[in-house]
């Protein structure tokens, strides 16, 4: 090769290296250029990422490179000059705000005709967005893991079943408890329907209309079923499913949690059992200690001894609320067994209403009782029952009102249905107590009430009566002002009588 050969080849590498510097230098949001030994930094355009540097420094590592990463470019810079190929790093560095952000960083070794290294010409891009994104994938990630196992071990430790259902009734997740209950495995059950898992065809087909129920009303629904356990044997079990929505608001699946409450189902059961014997044993000398009265109170009133006459007279007041109390715990437990029957005859209420009306009349007293005129209007039940749904509401607004103030009983018919109310003036019932009131053995803790004997038994008792004739109960009540109590009825036509 010729002296003006070897010019000529050092001129174009020159115009080739001006060109590819060009074009790194275009395309990068740092360039650079480094000593041999990288010792000095000779010069860097940081673009707005970096600060650049006016002129060559030596302490760029600590200037530039982040304390944690100092130790790893040192190393990759030595490999690279030990094989004088491109030094190639993803690190944080400090940029030009004073804050950390991550580069992508290349260098590749000047050589001369000699093969050695003059200096390393390097390009640097901005990937802290990308950084900053996955930093807060992996923290997600790592959050999502948390959660997971945080759920895992909730769901595997308690006794409750816990469990999710695809929208074709396939269940997706069982919990331990739940898979003990079916004696079977994770492959065994999950990805599986009820009746393969061992259900009953009438218990699938319910559970598969409730969850059908949940995914159109978005609602959660609870209820109360019996199952075999695989080694406990058949236990009573109360269920909760819930809508689980996806981003769209569409349920995509639905969780269920179901406890076992055998036992207190079993302790509910005895106690009934026992109030119900309890009772019974009750109404024997009872009913004879009030044909004792009775008599006793028929000979003082022969022997014109008036005191005597008065308090037998009270003592008979004082054994029929007895007897009404009794009779409303054997309602009770007659009710638990399933042993109350609705005897359904047509009636017209504003008779029924005309009877109790007579009735309250010698009963009650003391009290300004309004009965609002009402219009023949038949329905189809058991007279009995509903009578005593009025006398408990008329007895109840006697019982929680001031003597001598109004109570209004009325009946009004529109839409199929006949809307009785009864109201009074009494002491009301704040909005905390009103859903609560017509649950078994609930009793108003106010002070007021609380001094009011009774059991918590008497709403409980007009609201299954009602319930079972198709009928609502609910109550309205300002407190302080009174109470409205009202159950309604299906109206039969005047046709179908
Ligand atoms: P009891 O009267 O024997 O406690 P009930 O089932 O008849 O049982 O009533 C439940 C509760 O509802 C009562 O304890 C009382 O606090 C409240 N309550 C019922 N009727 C009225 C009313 N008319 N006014 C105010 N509170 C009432």
């Amino acid at each position: 090769m010729t002296t003006s050969d070897s010019a000529e080849n050092s001129k174009r590498v020159n115009e080739t290296e001006h060109l590819f510097r060009a074009l790194v230098t275009a395309t990068s949001d740092v360039v650079y250029r480094m000593s041999p030994d990288w010792n000095v930094m000779r010069q860097l355009d940081g673009g707005d990422f970096l600060t650049d540097t006016g002129e060559p420094i030596s302490d760029w590592i600590e200037k530039y490179i982040h304390l944690i990463d100092q130790h790893h470019v040192k190393a990759t810079i030595a490999e690279a000059i030990r094989t004088k190929s491109m030094f190639q790093l993803e690190h944080r560095v400090r940029i030009a705000d004073g804050s950390i952000g991550w580069t992508f960083s290349r260098a590749i070794p000047i050589l001369d005709d000699s093969g050695e290294i003059i200096e390393w010409f390097g390009a640097a891009s901005d990937v802290t967005p990308r950084k900053r994104m996955e930093e807060a994938l992996l923290h997600a990630r790592d959050q999502a893991e948390q959660q997971k196992k945080l759920y895992e071990i909730v769901a595997s430790n308690t006794p409750d079943l816990i469990y999710v259902f695809d929208l074709n009734y396939k269940f997706t997740f069982a919990n331990p408890a739940l898979l003990t209950m079916w004696g079977k495995t994770w492959d065994e059950a999950v990805g599986r329907g009820l009746l393969d898992n061992g259900y009953e065809p009438w218990h699938a087909e319910m559970h598969e209309r409730e969850i059908d129920h949940v995914v159109a009303t978005k609602e959660t629904i609870r209820g109360e079923v019996s199952f075999p356990h695989a080694t406990l044997g058949r236990r009573v079990y109360d269920y909760i499913f819930s809508p689980v929505l996806n981003a769209d608001g569409e349920v995509e699946s639905i969780a269920g949690t179901t406890r076992d409450i055998s036992e207190i189902k079993e302790n509910e059961q005895r106690k009934n059992d026992f109030i119900s014997m309890v009772s019974h044993e009750l109404k024997t000398p009872l009913t004879s200690v009030i044909s004792y009265v009775q008599l006793s109170q028929k000979r003082a009133t022969q022997n014109h001894d008036e005191v005597a006459t008065g308090m037998l007279e009270r003592a008979g007041k004082q054994l029929a609320k007895m007897t009404r109390m009794i009779n409303g715990f054997l309602n009770v437990s007659r009710l638990e067994s399933g042993q109350i029957h609705i005897d359904h005859k047509l009636f017209d209420l504003a008779a029924l209403m005309k009877e109790v009306e007579q009735e309250s009349a010698t009963t009650i007293s003391g009290y300004n009782l309004i009965f609002e005129p009402v219009k023949e209007t038949w329905v189809s039940a058991d007279k009995d029952k509903i009578s005593q749904v009025f006398n408990n509401l008329i007895s109840n607004a006697v019982k929680y009102s001031p003597p001598g103030s109004a109570i209004h009983v009325g009946a009004i018919a529109k839409g199929g249905r006949v809307k009785v109310s009864v109201q009074d003036e009494g002491m009301g019932i704040s909005k905390e107590d009103l859903p609560r009131l017509f649950e078994r053995y609930y009793r108003v803790k106010e002070a007021e009430a609380k001094h009011i004997s009774g059991f918590g038994i008497g709403l409980y008792l007009c609201s299954e009566i009602i319930k079972r004739h198709g009928g609502n109960v609910w109550a309205e009540s300002q407190p302080g002002k009174g109470s409205t109590f009202f159950f309604d009825l299906p109206v039969v036509q005047p046709e179908h009588k």
